[in-house]
């Protein structure tokens, strides 16, 4: 008989959203004329804008003439794509990449997911909680968590808790951890982390030979001057630091997918015997050997973001949003309840209020106003006493449910 691997076997059920719609369902069925508003949804729902749309159009007749087709293309990306990522989105901030420094895919969850590939099964990975799920998911299937404990913890996980008692600023590990998963704007909490802190992680990782996974799915959404857009923004963080980036929550590619990520060659991570190896070779190589590349229609959608149409087009979309963030945010705190993220994410964090747990909170506002977001416990054990609200759904509807929430919401 073959053998599976096991760690699969430690994994905690996919058990959040399975059980939301569950309980929608079960509510649904017993009060068939209520009208339930979705604030919980981490899609877009805006449609893909028309500079895009048009870019892609011109690929897909490119794709009908012998003379313009293309088959495989680089694993890596296009050039076209690659430097109009490092044009527009690190040269404007001094940053410096070269074009075999930027590998296009198709999605961070894919990247983030995979990239813990290159290190070894002994490492030891510290993942900032509550956060999404998939760092944690991909190192428990590795082998580096051992089994859940009784406390909903893995042992071989460092946890470093993001309430409101820190600020949502993760404190730096006691024990040397070897892989850091940063997420900036985060989620869930939408909140972020200032250059000073991040600044704090880049030493931590330089003095301790550690490697930071930086994921900035959410940097469109970015509005404050001080939080950088890019961990490269920090000094020696090239030496450090990979970094995720999507074409998802920027211009609505959820369903296109497309994505890069940052892999500086200077980034090094040894062998037992102490040797030192470029993680951007390695990824290069794995890469090239598990992927086949993003559609070139789908990268010339992308290429046409950088567009000066494009930028408007997506700006408005992300503006969208962050109104539609902004609504929630100040009605939730104009009814005394505690509030965070929304500013410089499309992520709204609400303390339950009453020590409600997440799933009390989640039942009552089901049943008082008919409104479904998402509880915090289901992004980690320090989300416990929260509650997920997201920016994504139509004016309409976040307007309506706002409403209700001040008007009939009793806690
Ligand atoms: N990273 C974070 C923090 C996310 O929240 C998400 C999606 O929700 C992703 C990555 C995945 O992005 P993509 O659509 O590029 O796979």
């Amino acid at each position: 008989m073959a053998l599976i691997n096991e760690n699969y076997l430690k994994l905690q059920g996919s058990y959040l959203f399975a059980e939301i719609a569950r309980r929608v369902a079960t509510y649904k069925a017993q009060n068939p004329a209520s009208n339930i508003i979705r604030l919980g949804i981490g899609d877009v729902t805006q449609p893909l804008v028309p500079a895009v749309i048009n870019a892609m159009h011109h690929a897909v007749d490119e794709m009908a003439k012998a003379e313009t087709f293309r088959g495989y293309g680089p694993e890596q990306g296009y050039n076209f794509l690659i430097n109009k990522v490092i044009e527009n989105d690190y040269a404007p901030y001094g940053i410096t990449l070269g074009e075999d420094e930027v590998f296009i895919s198709d999605g961070s969850k894919s990247d983030v997911g995979n990239i813990q590939e290159l290190f070894g099964t002994n490492n030891t990975v510290a993942i900032t909680d509550p956060v999404y799920p998939v760092y944690l998911d991909t190192n428990v299937m590795a082998g580096r968590s051992g089994k859940l404990g009784p406390d909903g913890k893995f042992p071989g996980i460092v946890y470093l808790p993001c309430t409101a008692e820190n600020d949502f600023k993760p404190a730096l590990p006691e024990t040397k951890v070897d892989m850091i998963y940063l997420c900036c704007p985060n989620n869930p909490t939408g909140t972020v982390l200032p250059k000073s802190e991040l600044k704090k992680w880049v030493d931590y990782a330089k003095k301790n030979g550690s490697v930071i996974l930086f994921d900035a799915a959410y940097e469109a959404y970015i509005c404050e001057d001080d939080i950088p857009h890019s961990i490269y923004e920090i000094e020696g963080a090239d030496e450090v630091a990979i970094e995720f980036r999507s074409f998802s929550k920027l211009a609505g590619f959820t369903g296109t997918r497309c994505a890069y990520t940052v892999v500086p060659k200077k980034v090094m991570a040894v062998t037992k015997d102490g040797t030192a190896h470029s993680l951007n070779k390695l990824w290069n190589r794995r890469q090239t050997t598990k992927f086949n590349g993003v559609p070139y229609i789908v990268q010339r959608g992308a290429e046409a973001v950088y567009t000066e149409a494009g930028q408007a087009e997506i700006r408005a979309v992300v503006d969208y949003y962050m109104t539609n963030a902004k609504i929630i945010r100040e009605g939730l705190l104009s009814i005394g309840l505690e509030a965070y993220g929304g500013v410089n994410a499309p992520y709204i964090w609400l303390k339950t209020p009453k020590g409600m747990d997440s799933w009390e909170f989640f039942d009552k506002l089901l049943t008082n106003v008919h409104i479904v977001g998402t509880p915090g416990s289901g992004f980690g054990p320090s989300g416990e006493g929260y509650f997920r609200l997201t920016a994504f759904g139509n004016r309409e509807n976040t307007e309506e449910a706002i409403a209700r929430i001040k008007t009939k919401l009793s806690f």
